[in-house]
């Protein structure tokens, strides 16, 4: 070989793989010798588990290894029918049985070898019931000889139809002999000393090819790590950037303070105080603020977000709000401009639609001081005169990396992004490193926690008995039914059917309205003012309900089929009544099989208390889940895992910190190939142009 070997060479280069199976590869993301390497094991067959045939004990699980004598497949009919195998070792024999597999017959031939692993009894001799299996042929197992003691842990990778155990443990092999050596090591010296890791050429041949369960462990450790620190790194330098550039130094004086205050009809509470103290100190340095504000929704995030743009237009500069959907940039457009009455602060509504071209001129004029949109309206065209502050109700719909997205025109603006899918602290502060946290953990006073019951679908008719008692006393109810993506119009009519039924037969003395997610914007508008003014008593509606409608006279929701929604999702839905002084109730109705649904609807009757919500719903869910990770461009992290490996995350922040800080542009020889790793994986996605 006349040519260099790089890391970065297709796959076909290594031995062993042709374009056919270069092609098979690449269905599992691997293109590239890299990606070979860093393709890992789904589990280890550890040899050690390993009896021979005649310790096989019933009512205990066993793998053994050994050769087919026998194959009998008796058939009863469509599909179904017994599969026997007979197995053969040095120190006896016994059967596998598979039942109503069928097709599994043409995999075994008398004379294959064997590995076979599952639950034993004792029916007529020893069997093994539906065992996994696997064959291991001469020249199909790549060398690793189950018997050998030197390798007790025998890789399995998450294969592709066409490819086999024993094709693909050779290949990687062979690639690690070949290429592993060639492998930069990105993290410092002083940082594998200090947690005893291995480097990077023995962790991926530890990672595939274990001399031990150790071994394993140590690499395993590593390469999580080194997943972590490369991202934290990224994280970092971000933050490090933004915190260097030069922003707006907002001035503010007891006198703006108290005429801001005077606005609001209500003091307000300490929790808001401590995360007004911490914008207000943002806002006030020179550097741009990045902030997040966290808090169940109803806490009063967005009063304090106005509080914000009140200083902000006082400075003379002006506001955006982005909201996640128009309904939702409406309600902050009402409430706002409700609050500002008397004042002399421009508020513009900035839709998809209505009288565009003007609010656009009037923005641009700087005629408006305090513009509201969704995130699509205002990233779009929008020329402002004098934008200095930025807030995002992201409602957990808008993550890291999309952030990293928005370009601003001038003067960077104070950014402040709320949430109200409470993340628990430690996590917080990982994954969305790039900003301060505020957390607002208390409601206003006087507000009572909504009570929640959970109910089966044969006691609906308590439900809507309470829902009559509350609505003809005077209040309002929800009712909510699911919307699930993939039968849209199915579950479109049945939320009409559902109204429908509510309104002739059930409720026919109130009346009833619908709000999905197909009416058009006019349509909404008319249907959320009807509710909200109070001539629609009864409002059925799919999941749009969720970032929408405040109404404190709505007292009642009422969830059917439960058991389809997520927790975080319940959480955010019930937060939908309770904001009136009145005690409100929430009803989950729904038919749970799995235990992950039953457990969810107890967790929402047992607490409101939104980050103990949070942190269930991460255990349930893990973090991709709940943050959607594709969705949100949270790092596509391979080994390591969120919420399982949140030390190591923490430990990879903190390490990442201390190094920007020595040394902010990674100019050090040392850190050179983590640099190159870092930017490779981020740059893009993370906006780290100037950096690089
Ligand atoms: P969030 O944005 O967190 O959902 P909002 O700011 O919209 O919460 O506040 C929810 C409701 O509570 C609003 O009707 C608001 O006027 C009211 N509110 C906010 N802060 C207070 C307070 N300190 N005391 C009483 N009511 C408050
Ligand atoms: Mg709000």
């Amino acid at each position: 070989m006349d040519r260099q070997a790089d890391i970065n060479d297709p796959v076909q280069y290594v031995q062993g793989i042709g374009p056919k199976r270069a092609e098979l590869l690449e269905r599992l993301g691997i293109v590239t010798v890299r990606d070979l390497l860093y393709f890992f094991p789904r589990k280890y067959h550890d040899r050690h588990n390993l009896v021979p045939i005649a310790e096989a004990r019933p009512g205990e699980q066993a793998m053994v290894l050994g050769d087919v004598t026998k194959v009998n497949l008796r058939r009863r009919g469509r599909g179904k029918g017994v599969l026997m195998v007979e197995v053969r070792d040095e120190s006896g024999e016994m059967r596998a049985v598979w039942f109503n597999q069928n097709y599994l017959a043409d995999r075994f031939d008398a004379g294959d070898t064997v590995l076979l692993w599952g639950p034993v009894r004792e029916y007529n001799g020893i069997e093994l019931i539906n065992p996994g299996f696997e064959h291991i042929g001469a020249e199909e197992h790549g060398g690793i000889a189950l018997t050998d003691e030197a390798s007790p842990l025998v890789p399995v990778y998450p294969l592709t139809e066409g490819l086999s155990q024993g094709q693909v443990r050779p290949i990687i092999r062979t690639a690690l002999d070949a290429y592993g050596a060639l492998l930069p090591e990105v993290l410092p010296e002083g940082l594998l000393a200090r947690y005893g890791l291995p480097g990077i050429a023995r962790a991926l041949a530890d990672a595939h090819f274990p001399e031990s369960v150790e071994a394993k462990e140590a690499a395993k450790r590593r390469l999580i790590y080194e997943e972590f620190m490369v991202f934290e790194l990224a994280v970092a330098l971000r933050r490090h950037a933004a915190r260097s550039a030069e922003g707006i130094a907002f001035k503010t004086s007891a006198e703006f303070d108290r005429r801001i205050r005077k606005l609001f009809p209500f003091e307000l509470t300490a929790s808001q105080e401590g995360a007004l103290t911490g914008i207000l100190s943002d806002m006030q340095s020179s550097s741009p603020m990045n902030r997040l504000i966290q808090g169940d929704v109803g806490c009063g995030k967005t009063v304090v977000a106005l509080y914000a743009m009140l200083l902000a237009s006082a400075n003379k500069y002006q506001s955006a709000i982005m909201a996640p959907t128009e309904i939702l940039a409406e309600q902050h457009y009402r409430t706002i401009t409700k609050m500002l009455e008397g004042s002399k602060v421009r508020v513009r509504l900035l839709t998809g639609s209505s009288d565009r071209g003007r609010a656009l001129a009037e923005i641009e004029r700087g005629e408006a001081d305090i513009v509201i949109g969704t995130h699509a309206v205002i990233q779009s065209d929008v020329t402002f005169h004098r934008l200095g502050f930025i807030v995002i109700d992201e409602q957990h719909k808008f993550g890291v990396m999309q952030r990293a997205r928005l370009r601003w025109k001038g003067r960077l603006p104070d950014v402040l992004v709320m949430t109200a899918t409470p993340i628990p602290r430690t996590l917080a502060l990982t994954v969305f490193g790039d900003l301060d946290v505020s957390s607002i953990g208390e409601l206003p006073p006087g507000r009572r926690p909504v009570a929640t019951k959970k109910l089966s679908p044969g006691r609906l008719g308590r439900a809507y008995e309470f829902i009559r008692k509350q609505v003809a006393a005077g209040r309002q109810a929800f009712v909510v039914c699911p919307l699930v993506e993939q039968s849209e119009t199915l579950d479109l009519r049945s939320a009409m059917e559902t109204a429908d039924e509510l309104e002739r037969r059930v409720f026919p003395e109130f009346s009833v309205g619908l709000l999905h997610g197909r009416m058009s914007a006019e349509e909404k508008e008319r249907a959320m003012g009807a509710f909200a003014r109070g001539d629609m008593r009864i409002m059925v509606s799919t999941i749009v309900v969720e970032v929408g409608i405040d109404v404190p006279n709505a007292t009642v929701m009422l969830v059917l089929h439960a058991e389809r929604f997520g927790l975080a999702q319940l959480h955010q839905l019930r937060g939908r009544v309770g904001r009136g002084a009145e005690q409100a109730t929430c009803l989950l109705c729904g038919n749970p099989k799995s235990e992950d649904a039953k457990q969810r609807l107890k967790v929402l009757c047992e607490t409101t208390d939104g980050f103990r919500i949070a942190e269930e719903d991460l255990k349930l869910r893990g973090t991709g889940e709940l943050f959607g990770t594709r969705q949100h461009g949270l790092p596509d992290v391979r080994i390591g895992d969120f919420v399982e490996d949140v030390e190591t995350l923490e430990r990879a922040r903190d390490d990442a910190a201390a190094l920007v800080a020595a040394d902010p542009k990674l100019g050090r020889p040392e850190h050179a190939a983590l640099r190159r790793r870092m930017l490779d994986l981020y740059r893009d996605k993370l906006n780290l142009i100037g950096i690089g």
